[in-house]
């Protein structure tokens, strides 16, 4: 049997996050674009000379770019959109970032989630045009690896299904036509490579995962028939990832050389398909074992147990052994991480020691001397060790856990009794109006915040300027007239961290960067013990922010669901039983608020939609483990206190059931940028509790007129109840700068007034 060591592909970030630099640079002006070009080659070929030293055999290329590879393709095949006013030929570095970003009059291109990881891309827009292909840069890449390196390595690229299914501007009667146009190019692109000596191309096609009709399959069918027709000599590894391969049993059987399925999403899916369908002997097998979604070891072992087992049930004659998908979705190396606690560090594997992972792996299955290999045993230890941590034994956790009984998920009395209650206590006007909580972090505040992490000022001189800076915000808001005021999370740089430093179980690293998009990168906290509270972290705050005013301040903490979908998670238990841990810390927290006095307590739960499983018939099984754990933070306040929620995307329609299904007494939703819609599907679909649909689009610097607002508010009214009306912007004003916020807020509220006047 033939077997070679190979990942779907490498973090093109750098371990340094170079590339996030360098493309900012450019973006600067800072450097030339001959500069920039020679930089990124730099790294492109630094990754390959790393991987390559860590022992791996078939190396890729083209998981590299500039931006987003969805984005290369477009450019590639001359998907540019007519409003960037490029006029052929290769598509310029200025027209691609204009496609990315947006320029001074030209809007960006949507950019939306890469399946279910927090990976987004730039979505292609089809506009009937003709589409050639204007530049290989798969091809480059190829041929760079070729020279410099002498190595023949595996190009890769989104498949002609995927991107298909992913682009947008198509009817189902244009589809005929677009695929028609694009199919010629990706075979010109794929004989490209062939004749440059390309002996794998790996074709990857995560959209095979999803749920496929009838007429996908026989689409697919074709495509790949025409594929085979026109490339003949191309080998391609039809690679998929995320879940099991849907229709197995037609997809298995396509003309190509070798097919990768991901054996940790899609294990137990995939397994029963070799068992029931066998797998085809002339085709190669790409056996993803190890995990390219998480940060966490492989237990070498078992890994061994998965491969034999799906070795004696494919009975293919060439495998590859590799990755669960490409490594972009974790960091590049733990080696940095050396402020850790060993323990949690020994047991963690990013991108390199997923890749050492792979190799060994390899060993195993060539059967060279693995059984006294001291990685098997070390990998073995390194799990046992985190498993038994004292951070996973804290006793009050479980203890607490043991005693969570049916009605700690539910408040006592319905909506409608509390709404009477609140209503009572609260005494505001109506249409209250309020923010999201958020106000702008000015540059004083980042850079007062930075000193202070680096020691330059005091403990006791930071919290006096959160103090003075809350408290001037207070004035500000009481000037504008709102009615349900905020303390503005000057203290806070990001939602979820703010929240990990200050629980027991959480842990930060210091370079376990990951893109979200773009060169945007994040740096997911770890949960890796029990989560726990152990003092008020929010409280100081909010409470002095409420004794500066006679209006209510409106308690501020992200969500369980949130805090779970924005980390890096410990496998060792569910994500339902991390959620219910962190849930029981924000119980205590708002137990804490609600001794404080503060009576309403906004949970912000922007991420929950996130967290949906690929396949809609998984939806119920998290979203009843989601939504439970939003009601064990919430459900134990005093009946006159008012939970608010806020999520901020608009996909409102298919998502009102377990919105409700949350029970907040009030929820705040982005709604401007698909108003519409959102006001068509509460007409179909009535909603009951209190919500505030959010009344301008806070991520331009745009101040929307009173007039703007008023249409909003009068055309939310045909479909909201007076005494469940609430008046707020889309999102937290964090990012935006402190005259247009004054400006944009005080036309709300002028707005408001008008509508109290009128109604
Ligand atoms: N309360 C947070 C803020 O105002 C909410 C942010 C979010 O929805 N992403 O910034
Ligand atoms: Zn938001």
């Amino acid at each position: 049997m033939n077997v070679v060591s190979t990942a779907i592909g490498y973090p093109y970030i750098g371990e340094n996050r170079e590339w996030k630099r360098c493309v900012e640079s450019f973006w600067k002006k800072k450097i030339s674009e001959e500069q920039f070009r020679l930089e990124m080659k730099t790294i492109r070929l630094d990754h390959m000379k790393r991987q390559q030293s860590l022992g791996l055999e078939l190396l890729t290329v083209g998981d590299f770019t500039y931006y987003d590879r969805m984005l290369d393709l477009a450019a590639m095949f001359g998907l540019v959109p007519t409003r960037y006013s490029w006029t052929g030929g290769e598509v310029d570095l200025s027209t691609y970032y204009s496609m990315a970003r947006g320029a001074n009059d030209v809007v960006a291109c949507e950019m939306t989630k890469w399946f279910n990881t927090n990976y987004h891309y730039i979505v292609p827009e089809y506009e009937d045009q003709p589409l050639t292909l204007t530049k290989n840069y798969i091809l480059d890449y190829f041929l760079e690896a070729k020279e410099e390196l002498g190595l023949i390595t595996k190009p890769t690229i989104i498949g002609p299904f995927t991107f298909i299914q992913l682009a947008k501007g198509y009817d189902a009667k244009s589809k005929a036509l677009f695929i028609l146009k694009l199919l010629p190019l990706y075979a010109q692109a794929l004989q490209q490579l062939v004749d440059a000596g390309a002996t794998w191309i790996q074709v990857e096609e995560p959209a095979f995962v999803l749920s496929l009709s009838t007429e996908d399959v026989k689409l697919v069918q074709e495509m790949y028939k025409q594929l085979a027709e026109e490339v003949p000599d191309a080998q391609i590894m039809l690679q998929t990832y995320f879940e099991g391969l849907s229709a197995y049993e037609e997809l298995s059987q396509l003309p190509v050389a070798g097919i990768g399925l991901d054996f940790v999403h899609g294990k137990e899916e995939n397994l029963d398909s070799l068992r029931t369908y066998g797998f085809p002997p002339d085709k190669v097998l790409g056996v993803g074992v190890v995990n390219g979604r998480d940060i966490w070891i492989a237990n070498l072992a078992e890994k061994a147990a998965d491969v034999k087992a799906i070795l004696s049930l494919s009975g293919a004659e060439e495998v590859w052994i590799q990755s669960s998908c490409s490594l972009q979705h974790v960091p590049v190396t733990t080696k940095s991480e050396t402020n850790l606690d060993s323990t949690l560090r020994n047991a963690l594997a990013f991108a390199d020691e997923k890749i050492v992972e792979i190799t060994h792996i390899t060993s195993y299955v060539r059967d060279e001397d693995w059984a006294g290999n001291k990685s098997v045993s070390k990998s073995m230890l390194a799990t046992e060790a985190l498993v038994n941590h004292e951070a996973r034994q804290n006793r009050r956790v479980k203890e607490l856990v043991s005693q969570v009984k049916p009605e700690h998920f539910l408040r006592p009395i319905p909506f409608k009794q509390r709404q009477t209650l609140q209503k009572e206590v609260l005494k505001l006007p109506d249409y209250p109006t309020t923010t999201i909580g958020s106000f702008p972090q000015s540059d004083e505040v980042k850079r007062t915040r930075t000193a202070w992490r680096k020691k330059e000022i005091t403990d006791s001189a930071y919290a006096e300027f959160v103090k003075m800076e809350t408290a001037r915000w207070i004035q500000i808001q009481e000037e504008i007239g709102l009615d349900v005021l905020v303390h503005g999370e000057f203290e806070r740089t990001d939602m979820v961290e703010y929240f990990g430093e200050k629980l027991n179980g959480f842990a930060f690293t210091e370079k376990a960067w990951v893109v979200s998009y773009g060169s945007r990168c994040v740096k997911p906290p770890i949960i890796y013990g029990d989560v726990e509270w152990t003092a008020p972290m929010t409280v100081k705050e909010v409470e002095e922010a409420q004794q500066l005013t006679s209006k209510h301040v409106k308690g501020m903490l992200t969500g369980p669901v949130t805090i779970l979908n924005w980390s890096f998670v410990r496998d060792d238990i569910s994500r339902e039983q991390v959620a219910n841990q962190i849930a029981l810390a924000l119980r205590e927290e708002i137990q804490a608020l609600e001794d404080a006095g503060i009576s309403i307590i906004q949970v912000d739960e922007p991420a929950l939609r996130e967290g949906l499983p690929l396949r809609k018939e998984n939806w119920n099984e998290y979203l009843s483990w989601a939504v439970n754990a939003f009601k064990l933070a919430t459900s134990s306040v005093k009946n006159e206190t008012q939970i608010h929620t806020h999520m901020c995307y608009c996909e409102f329609n298919d998502f009102i059931e377990p919105i409700r299904a949350l029970d907040a007494d009030v929820i705040s939703i982005e709604t401007s940028r698909s108003h519409g819609e959102l006001i068509q599907s509460l007409k179909k679909n009535p909603y009951e509790l209190g919500i505030g649909l959010g009344v301008y689009d806070i991520h331009s610097p745009r101040v929307p007129s009173m007039e703007e607002i008023d249409t909003i508010l009068n055309e939310s009214l045909e479909v909201i109840a007076k005494e469940q009306f609430w008046v707020n912007p889309d999102c937290g004003l964090k990012t935006r700068h402190e005259e247009e916020t004054i400006a944009s807020l005080r036309n709300m509220v002028a707005a408001t007034q008008k509508l109290r006047e009128q109604h």
